[in-house]
């Protein structure tokens, strides 16, 4: 999405990008504007450097959207965003993280060692990259939303199938005074919302 709005406001280049490509994308942590990857301009290129941590499908990605800062004392005002290809020297996918759900994609770290990327792909103007980065969060977060949902009622069914299969002194610990209330928080909740 951050291409299709964006992406023209550079050359040709990212409509070829945009096609050609398999994408994923890597901002930061809760602290959006505190990222800690760099970029230096050197000449016509930047030079990135920095580790992303749990970034989604870089295995199977074949250029990344890139948020780095030129100057961390601007916060969020000094973050810019790049097409990166996956094929640039420097630039490394980590191990592949053994994860407890979210298990269809993959998620690994990508660091970047003096990566060189071409000033034609810088995506918007220099400074741009935070209010790239909160729209495309903005996307982002319905998709989040859903998946903690379902996490939450896929625990929540376990666990009511053990309360009712799970027998201790002779009964099923349904019947057992603490799991009851549970029982009992859980369909007002139901019922509420
Ligand atoms: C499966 C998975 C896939 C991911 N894919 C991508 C991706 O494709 N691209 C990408 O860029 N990133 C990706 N991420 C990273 C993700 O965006 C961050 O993990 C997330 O934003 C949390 O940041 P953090 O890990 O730095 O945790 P932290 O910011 O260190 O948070 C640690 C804890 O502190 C709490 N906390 C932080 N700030 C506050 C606050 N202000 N108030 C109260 N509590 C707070 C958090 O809730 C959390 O419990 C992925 C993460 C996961 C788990």
């Amino acid at each position: 999405m951050i291409l299709v709005i964006f992406g023209s406001q550079n050359t040709s280049k990212n409509i070829y990008y945009f096609f050609s490509k398999k994408y994923c994308i890597l901002e930061a942590g809760s602290d959006a504007g505190g990222l800690t990857t760099t970029a230096h301009k050197d000449g016509d290129y930047f030079i990135l450097n920095g580790t992303k941590a749990w970034v989604s499908s870089a295995r199977e990605a074949t250029a990344g959207i890139i948020f780095a800062t030129a100057d961390k004392k601007l916060r969020h005002k000094g973050i810019s965003a790049f097409i990166v290809d996956f094929d640039t020297e420097g630039l490394v996918i980590g191990e592949t993280e053994n994860k407890m759900g979210i298990r269809a994609c993959s998620t690994s770290d990508v660091i970047l060692n003096n990566v060189a990327v071409h000033k034609d792909n810088l995506l918007g103007k220099i400074g741009d990259g935070f209010k790239m980065a909160m729209e495309q969060l903005d996307l982002g977060r319905i998709g989040i939303a859903s998946q903690a949902l379902g996490i939450g009622q896929a625990a929540l069914d376990t666990a009511i199938y053990y309360a009712y299969n799970r027998k201790a002194f002779g009964e099923k610990i349904i019947n057992f005074q603490a799991v009851q209330v549970l029982k009992l928080t859980y369909s007002m909740a139901y019922i509420l919302y």
